[in-house]
């Protein structure tokens, strides 16, 4: 580890380029801070900066931002998603132009425009929020679609999504209508299909009908406390126009819908060689329409107010790979920075990095499944930890397959089987 010039934080060798001197050293942080000052319009704010000059001023500073910078601070955290990157920082940087910078010049009214994130678990879709949010410094929220249940059915009101909002606001209803919410497995409150069954889900609809009130604008009066609404209890009002809501789900089969829309509904050996070819492209949901989303069971409204769809990709293992290593609170880095605590070095091999990816890959849960894995090889470890002082531990493919350990002490390998 070595310590940065600029902006004195610790990093590893990997990410910190030294001096001549060998005492000067800069990270790769503050290396493409720089880049950003120099190359952007406008100058990059360090988020800390920009949370004590909110702090000071109590008005959002929003004049610093651009869809670049927005995109720079998720490359420091998101691997891959290149596509789903940029449109969210413009989505982003859209949203709180319309609240910031709208002076009204014209009498012409910018429409909310919330966003649709289409793709697998452990894709990064609740990191990449949850980093802007940080970034911008504006609270953030997340509920479950599926514990969400319409007035009057056992389950959560939909408006307790706005509860939970004040809280991670801090009660601060200002800051709270100008936060992010962010409704996670939308797909599986899809009422059902003619395309997967008969009996349609009515409740589903009920959940999406409910939410479209709050997803669109209007003001809700919330219990304070979270939990039932009843009658003699206190409300607040909060009022949704400038609270930006972002859905997700993984929407699988939604592939398939989109397949038989390209290929004419053409199931077997009929489609035209352009449409084979379209149907076989990499990320089929790339071409996902409002349609194919009505098909899945989203109903027509619902959709009309998620103006941005954004897809992710599936984490294959290369990228599984770059998300052990290479963001800013990387699990390898994170780790290290543990075990150094003890005085204790740690590395990883090629060959242990590339084995936890395979079996992050064979959990199906994307990169969220790392974190477990990562866990269960390093707690043995990490309960000597203490008596290792001033050694080395080397993670081996071995290890990861809990057939060895090695301990390098004082010039002397120990083998643990
Ligand atoms: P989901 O797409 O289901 O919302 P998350 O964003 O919660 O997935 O991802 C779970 C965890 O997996 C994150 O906290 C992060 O550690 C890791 N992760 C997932 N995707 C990425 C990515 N593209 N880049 C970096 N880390 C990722």
């Amino acid at each position: 580890m070595k310590t940065c010039s600029f902006c004195q934080e610790k990093r590893d060798i990997d990410s910190i380029i030294s001096g001549y001197d060998k005492n000067s050293n800069i990270c790769y942080s503050c290396i493409k801070a720089s880049h950003n000052l120099i190359f952007s319009d406008e100058a990059y704010d360090d988020s800390e900066t920009l949370k004590a000059q909110n702090n000071k001023s109590n008005i959002f500073s929003f004049n610093k931002f651009t869809p670049k910078n927005l995109k720079n601070v998720l490359d420091q955290h998101v691997i891959g998603q290149e596509g789903a990157k940029k449109s969210f920082s413009v989505g982003i940087y859209n949203h709180y132009k319309r609240i910031f910078k709208n002076n009204n010049k014209s009498d012409i009214n910018i429409d909310k425009s919330n966003i649709l994130f289409i793709g697998p678990t452990g894709s990064g879709k609740t990191l990449m929020i949850q980093t802007l949010a940080n970034y911008l410094d504006v609270p953030f929220a997340i509920s479950d679609a599926t514990s969400l249940t319409e007035a009057g059915y056992v389950g959560e009101d939909v408006e307790n999504v706005l509860t939970k909002l004040l809280q991670m606001a801090d009660g601060d209803i200002d800051k709270a209508q100008k936060g992010i919410v962010f409704i996670d497995e939308i797909d599986k409150i899809a009422r059902m299909s003619e395309n997967k069954s008969i009996t349609r889900d009515v409740s589903g609809e009920g959940v999406q009908q409910a939410l479209l009130k709050i997803v669109e604008g209007s003001v809700v009066n919330i219990s304070p406390k979270g939990g039932r609404k009843h009658p003699n209890q206190e409300f607040i009002q909060i009022d949704t126009s400038n609270i930006l809501f972002v859905c997700g789900g993984a929407f699988e089969h939604l592939d398939d819908i989109i397949k038989q829309r390209i290929s004419g509904g053409s199931i077997v050996g009929f489609a035209h060689d352009q449409e084979k070819k379209d149907t076989e492209k990499p990320n089929i949901l790339l071409d996902v329409e409002a349609h194919d989303l009505i098909s899945y069971g989203l109903i027509p409204e619902l959709i009309g107010r998620l103006h941005i769809t954004t897809v992710f990709n599936e984490i294959d293992e290369k990228a599984m790979i770059q998300i052990l290593k290479e963001p800013k609170n990387a699990i390898i880095k994170q780790y290290k920075a543990l075990f150094e605590i003890d005085d204790v070095e740690l590395n990883f091999t090629s060959g242990a990095i590339s084995a936890i990816s395979s079996l992050a890959i064979e959990r199906k849960t994307g990169a969220r499944g790392l974190r477990s894995i990562m866990e269960d090889i390093m707690t043995d470890i990490m309960y000597d930890l203490p008596e290792l002082k001033n050694s080395s531990v080397l993670i081996t493919k071995s290890v990861v397959e809990k057939k060895s350990l090695v301990i390098i002490k004082k010039d002397s390998i120990k083998q643990i089987a």
